[in-house]
């Protein structure tokens, strides 16, 4: 810890800040600096983050960055501040709520925003204590950067740093921070917040803020009949639409979709309690104080809608023009299902677009809810039958044996319409061979938590790669084990 307060001074990442969140003003976030965290130690670090974020190669050993990414220290030319949203959580306005442990360092030159989570309390932290611990964090860790290489749209992790301080939850665990990074983090909840405030100056500061960095078409092709704030609740319900029909083709759970946790560019953000479903089951509910099931997997799609309602609500004054606002909106209704549709038919290798798809689709959906095959080994397996024609890998996954062999009777005969090869192709690119199961999530933060970082490491290096299978790594793709399903994963983190 000696060199703590000079490191700042010397540190230099080979990146250029530029703070334009902080340029919109005090209303808009506070300073506030980070609470030092007692000899810090590298957790988990993602290359491919910090090759996009455009670091020097020698940040992995930087023990200056450990210190500044851990609060230690000042990165120069970082302005650390926290920013204030409001936001409804489980369908119930919030009031105001905040960064409460988040902290904007401010924006690089190379387009990306870089927080700190977990880096102490901020104005907005109410009765937390602005921490996140070990566990939650390698969770987020893990998970950005597994859905990035999935291909679905996310916010990145570039770091987890530790700490052996105490946190407290329902029991005594240990401190970290997560390095994210997305080209804005800003929330549905922003915009919430200045609207139900009756704040419109700033509400329309922010709208045009989000519209000049992020939308600049909102004010020429995107604008609906000339208004760009129309054009801007469009843009967004349509980006919001395919994150979440990418999320329902790889059985991917959120578990808190409240609309401070919706991002205003469609990317997934703040991973909680999320869950790469094991056995398909529709209704599943990932999030144990989810008691009402209002954030089930088959409910996302609808969730999403009444949260981008929300958002539409909040810029309704910029909009001015309920018919208006109301049009841009529906654009969710046909974006998500062409999404959804383009999706599945991916995961099944169909390219052309045939009258009875969607039954065979429909079939196959009913057919794993009924017997609770596992999501990611079916589709893999599916991809493999695409290839060699071998039915029993398949049909052994389910129960009712003989309705999946009619089914895939059915399938293989749809299939001849298409070119063998790129069908092939197109569902190894779809239908991944590994994702982060929680299971194996968990078996990592055991190991960290007696600081072997290994097989986060292994782990975080596989789902870099997803769509191919690796030599040795048969267990990642395998079936949960017995202890996954009592696995209770909650909102404290
Ligand atoms: P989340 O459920 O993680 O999306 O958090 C909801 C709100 O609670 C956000 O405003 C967070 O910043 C805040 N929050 C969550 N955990 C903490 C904590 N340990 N300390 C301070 N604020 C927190
Ligand atoms: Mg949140």
């Amino acid at each position: 810890m000696h060199s703590d307060t000079d490191a700042g001074t010397t540190l230099n990442l080979g990146l250029t800040w530029l703070n334009r969140y902080a340029s919109l003003g005090e209303e808009f976030s506070q300073a506030q600096a980070a609470q030092p965290l007692p000899s810090p130690y590298w957790v988990g670090q993602s290359p491919s983050a910090a090759k996009v974020l455009g670091l020097d190669t020698d940040w992995q050993a930087s023990g200056e960055l450990l210190q500044a990414l851990s609060g230690n220290s000042v990165i120069p030319g970082t302005n650390p501040r926290a920013s204030v949203y409001s936001g409804h959580q489980f369908g119930v306005w919030a009031g105001q709520l905040g960064d409460g442990r988040a902290l904007w360092l401010g924006e690089t030159d190379t387009g990306w925003e870089v927080q700190l989570k977990g880096a102490g309390p901020t104005p907005y932290s109410r009765r937390g204590d602005g921490r996140a611990v070990l566990r939650s964090s390698i969770r987020e860790f893990l998970c950005s950067e597994a859905m990035h290489a999935l291909g679905i749209p996310t916010t990145r992790a570039l770091c987890v740093t530790g700490s052996d301080a105490p946190v407290w939850r329902e029991e005594k665990e240990t401190a970290a921070v997560v390095t994210r990074m997305a080209p804005s983090f800003i929330r549905f909840g922003h915009f919430e917040h200045f609207s139900y405030q009756g704040e419109t100056a700033q509400l329309k500061a922010l709208a045009d803020f989000v519209i000049d960095h992020h939308y600049p078409q909102c004010r020429q092709d995107l604008a609906i009949q000339g208004n760009p704030y129309a054009g801007l609740l469009q843009a967004v319900s349509e980006k919001t639409a395919a994150m979440v029909a990418a999320w329902q083709g790889v059985g991917f759970c959120h578990g808190v979709m409240n609309t401070d946790n919706m991002s205003i560019l469609g990317l997934t953000l703040d991973y909680g309690p999320f869950q790469f479903m094991d056995s398909y089951i529709p209704g599943h509910i990932c999030n144990h104080s989810d008691t009402q099931g209002r954030y089930a997997f088959n409910k996302q799609a609808q969730v999403a809608y009444w949260n981008l309602y929300c958002l539409g609500q909040a810029l309704l004054p910029l909009i001015d023009d309920q018919e208006l606002a109301l049009a841009a909106l529906a654009s969710y209704k046909t974006v998500f299902p062409d999404e959804l549709q383009s999706r599945l038919s991916a995961k099944l290798g169909l390219q052309l677009r045939l009258e009875d798809d969607r039954a065979l689709i429909e079939t196959i959906l009913a057919l794993l809810a009924a017997d609770r095959v596992d999501h990611t080994i079916f589709w893999r397996r599916l991809t493999h039958f695409a290839q060699d024609g071998v039915a029993a890998p398949v049909s052994d996954l389910f129960l009712d044996r003989s309705a999946a062999q009619d089914w895939l009777q059915a399938y293989a005969k749809r299939l001849t319409k298409e070119d063998a090869n790129t069908a092939a192709a197109v569902m190894r690119q779809t239908n991944p061979a590994y994702v982060l199961r929680n299971h194996l999530a968990q078996q990592a933060i055991q190991q960290a938590q007696q600081k072997d970082f290994s097989e986060l490491e292994r782990l975080r290096a596989l789902l870099d790669n997803p769509f191919e299978e690796q030599a040795g790594m048969e267990r990642y793709a395998d079936f949960a084990p017995q202890w996954a399903s009592t696995l209770e994963i909650s909102c404290s983190s």
